[in-house]
């Protein structure tokens, strides 16, 4: 049985990166890894302008002046955001400008509205600039042409798409979405749409997953509910494994004696590389890859039970799911340190992740684990929970007061 660190690094040295990339719009790009880098011919801000309202002038002009003695200037034009000024400043002279406005040539320096008292054609400045080019933002000063803008490997977020719509970069080259494959095995399943008949089980896993996957950048490929059958599961592996870049698959990897897929994805030419987890709930996790000409794949045989289905994904898949995207940050899932509220007792061997909600107070992060029992077959009082607090292995009981990693979810 491996560790949880342990089994996280194989994961994560099985992962290849997706290459394949697409083209995208600017309107549909939020979130996609950006695939190459990103410079532009502009400079930003395009041209000197004022990031005030107020006057344009020469800096000499106003730099000795005071309440009693004010600089008395000539307004010779007036420019309002998006107009090209049409004059030169003379010694002497001064443009009324608004924010964002383009800087008239000869002026160096805005004085700010409040500054000043406008008497017809002049304006009287009462109080001096601190600096030569105040208030100016100087071509260029936020990002010079040519150089990199956007280095491939983010995720890109609102700020980046505000970069991109300003450097005019309508279409994006991003790396594609990893396909992921989804599928739940067992004879007691049924869809959500069928009658329950005793001793049946509806297949929330398949949905479950479906939305983890698409919250995590993949795109979901249902496959349905499998039979505990050898040969329609094979079928159905051989399929997915040709068809994605990711599969996961719930069910069937116990010890039970319908319990086919790790026979199945050896059989299949697959490389196993994890049978069991010290991690509770998800103890049974089977980790394998198929590497042909065409295509490599990563196959995660997850358990069936609801809980732990989904803390495997969050604790294993997600990391695999982000660097497989292409993502070059940290892949790894951020644990912060708080306090548990209520007790949380294992039997030390596993490394135990409760379910519960996190608050913060006082600067602290509180937990507090779900009311109703940590079953892992228990999805009812997983939902609207947001965090998971780590039990070491070696450790039987954190006790409430205590200190306790934690990992938000939502
Ligand atoms: P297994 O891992 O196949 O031994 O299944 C463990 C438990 O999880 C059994 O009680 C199953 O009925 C339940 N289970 C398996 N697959 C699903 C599923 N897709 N949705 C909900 N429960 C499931
Ligand atoms: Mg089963």
């Amino acid at each position: 049985m491996l560790s949880v660190k342990e089994t996280e690094s194989i994961i994560l040295n099985l992962v290849q990166p997706i290459k394949d990339t697409e083209i995208v719009d600017l309107d549909t790009v939020s979130d996609r890894i950006l695939a190459t880098p990103v410079t532009s011919k502009l400079n930003f801000p395009y041209w000197d302008n004022s990031a005030m309202d107020g006057y344009a002038v020469k800096f000499a002009d106003v730099q000795s002046c005071n309440q009693e003695n004010p600089a008395i200037l000539e307004v010779v034009e007036e420019i309002p955001a998006g107009y090209q000024p049409q004059k030169e400043i003379q010694p002497g002279q001064a443009a009324r400008i608004f924010t964002g406005a383009m800087l008239p040539k000869g002026s160096d320096t805005i004085v700010i509205q409040e500054n000043s008292q406008r008497e017809g054609n002049l304006v009287k400045i009462f109080s001096p600039p601190q600096t030569p080019g105040e208030f100016v933002r100087k071509q260029g000063s936020f990002y010079l042409h040519g150089n990199p803008l956007l280095m491939p490997g983010i995720a890109l977020n609102a700020a980046d798409i505000a970069v991109l719509a300003t450097a005019q970069c309508t279409q994006i080259t991003v790396f594609r979405r990893p396909r992921v494959a989804i599928f739940s095995t067992g004879d007691e399943l049924i869809t959500p749409e069928q009658t329950l008949q005793p001793g049946q089980i509806v297949d929330s896993n398949q949905y479950a997953l479906a939305a983890f996957v698409a919250q995590n950048g993949g795109i979901p490929i249902k496959m349905g509910i499998i039979p505990d059958d050898k040969e329609a599961l094979k079928s159905t592996i051989s399929q997915a494994i040709n068809s994605a870049d990711l599969v996961l698959s719930t069910g069937g990897v116990s010890v039970g004696d319908y319990d086919y897929v790790e026979e199945i994805l050896a059989e299949l030419g697959g490389e196993i590389h994890v049978k069991s987890v010290a991690i509770k709930p998800g103890k049974p996790l089977t980790v394998a890859n198929f590497n042909n000409f065409h295509n490599s794949c990563l196959y995660f045989g997850i358990p069936g039970n609801p809980v732990s289905a989904l803390v495997s994904c969050w604790r294993f898949v997600q990391s695999a799911l982000k660097k497989m995207s292409g993502f070059l940050g940290n892949c790894l899932p951020d644990f912060v340190e708080g306090i548990t509220l209520t007790e949380l007792r294992s039997g030390g061997k596993l490394e135990t992740y409760f379910w519960g909600n996190v608050t913060l107070k006082d600067g602290k992060y509180e937990f507090s684990k779900a009311a109703g029992g940590q079953n892992s077959g228990n999805l009812i009082n997983l939902a609207q929970t947001n965090s998971l607090a780590v039990l070491p292995v070696g450790k039987t009981v954190i006790e409430p007061g205590e200190k306790v990693m934690l990992r938000k979810l939502y």
